[in-house]
């Protein structure tokens, strides 16, 4: 192999492409990326950049000479608008045509907004640098009336960041408690107690009807100044009725798979790439990994992993079956990642990580801690099983716990029939 492109330059891309180096790829390697920006770490973006205690600078992923020892092109700030099955050629919206005889697809996934509501002054996503720095931007001008929509991981680190930077905000959830898929009714209750415990106004069970909206004055509130001539958000309306003031709305409804690039190119795109469990794709050559990609797993079915640490796992195996030319199906000999996903959450002064698939109604046992103090670690189970760990601080005890999920969910692979396959 002596070329491969590498698309999208975030976490995943970035860790593709030090994979192709470590293991020995001394060919050209491409790099393209939609964002201007090499590639940066999200996870500041609702934390700590967005209170405005780290600069852009401190969000790079890599320095200087680790950009230059891996001896990249970057084409930053162009995006991949096609791919040919045939010739592995990425084409960008610029016309170039770039051919390889290997393709990373790393493209990440896209924030997901309300209808109709692109082009309204005050309200922001939060996916992207250029998001972070919108709403950074509308949050400290004046004290901004804050509503975000969501009270998933992003909505809710958004509203603690809100409250730590003393502004009033309340979010709005469509579910009963929020977070309940994730974490089951207890822990997401919790994290509802959280929000309310640091004066943030909660609605949960609103169902969002759509926004009240005037002409914009161009005046610079919400941090869009650029938007003059739009309209500008004044109030979240519920179906219920109710009308929730709001000069910043955050739209906090999770994602999705940034694959409309791969239409007609013979990747599987039903909600994200399909791969087998170690990253290849159903084109010989073309592998995925990240928050675009839907790997197998072993135990069976297929799901993506939103979270930092799968892009980072996923790196090593995606690069090997791209190196070996293993194609969709074929064993491969590395340990499939994603086994025991494992994500974490900064909300004012509590992290939470969760590892493991638990389902919302595995029974759930308090092993450190109590969740009176939101202060513990608990697992789940199902029918006896260790299916996941869930701590409020605690780290020490959730690490512990984590490798023993670990551990036991690999026996549990080795030990099926589908282990083999
Ligand atoms: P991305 O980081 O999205 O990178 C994909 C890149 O591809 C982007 O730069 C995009 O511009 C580019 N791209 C897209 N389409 C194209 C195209 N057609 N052509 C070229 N380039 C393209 N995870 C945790 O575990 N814990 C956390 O606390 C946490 N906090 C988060 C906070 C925020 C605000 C966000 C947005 C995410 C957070 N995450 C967190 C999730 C974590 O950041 C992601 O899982 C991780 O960034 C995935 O990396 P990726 O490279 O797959 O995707």
């Amino acid at each position: 192999m002596r070329a491969v492109t590498v698309v999208g330059a975030g976490l995943a891309g970035w860790h593709a492409v030090r994979e192709l180096r470590d293991q020995g790829f001394d060919g050209t390697i491409t790099v393209i990326g939609a964002e201007p920006q090499r590639p940066y770490d999200r996870p500041p973006l609702s934390k700590r950049f967005l209170r405005g205690e780290i600069d852009e600078a401190e969000l790079a992923l890599a320095d200087e000479a680790e950009l230059a020892e891996v001896d990249a092109h970057w084409r930053t700030g162009r995006r991949a608008v096609r791919l040919d099955r045939h010739t592995r050629t990425v084409e960008l919206d610029d016309g170039t045509l770039i051919a390889s005889d290997g393709v990373v697809i790393a493209t990440g996934a896209l924030a997901r907004t309300l209808p109709g509501l692109t082009d309204v002054a005050g309200v922001h996503t939060l996916r992207t640098l250029a998001d972070a720095r919108a709403l950074r931007t509308a949050l400290t001008e004046g004290t901004p009336r804050t509503v975000v929509i969501g009270a998933g991981f992003v909505g809710a680190e958004v509203a603690a960041t809100c409250h730590a930077l003393g502004l009033p905000v309340t979010v709005v959830e469509a579910l009963d408690v929020p977070l309940a898929r994730v974490l089951g009714p207890t822990v997401g209750a919790i994290c509802g107690e959280l929000h309310r415990d640091h004066g943030v106004t909660m609605h949960c069970g609103f169902g969002v009807a759509g926004l009240r909206t005037e002409p914009n004055r161009g005046d610079g509130a919400g941090g869009d100044t650029d938007r003059t001539g739009s309209t500008r958000v004044t109030a979240v309306l519920g179906r219920d009725g109710r009308e929730l003031a709001a000069d910043v709305v955050v739209i906090g409804i999770g994602s999705r798979p940034a694959v409309d690039w791969l239409a007609g190119s013979g990747v599987d795109i039903a909600d994200g790439v399909g791969c087998d469990a170690g990253g290849a794709t159903a084109l010989p050559g073309v592998v995925a990994l990240g928050d675009v990609a839907r790997y197998a797993d072993p135990a069976g079915g297929s799901r993506r992993h939103e979270h930092w640490t799968a892009a980072v796992e996923q790196a090593p195996v995606a690069v090997r079956t791209l190196l070996t030319g293993r194609s969709r199906g074929e064993s491969g000999t590395d340990p499939v990642p994603n086994r025991v996903p494992y994500f974490w959450s900064d909300q004012y002064s509590t992290r939470i990580q969760l590892a493991g698939h638990p389902d919302a109604d595995d029974d759930l046992a308090v092993v450190e801690g109590s969740f009176a103090d939101r202060d513990f670690v608990s697992v789940y189970r199902r029918q006896g099983r260790l299916t996941g760990v869930v701590a409020m601080n605690r780290g020490r005890c959730f690490t512990r716990l984590r490798r023993e999920l670990r551990a036991e969910v690999e026996r549990a692979v080795e030990s099926s029939p589908a282990a083999s396959t």
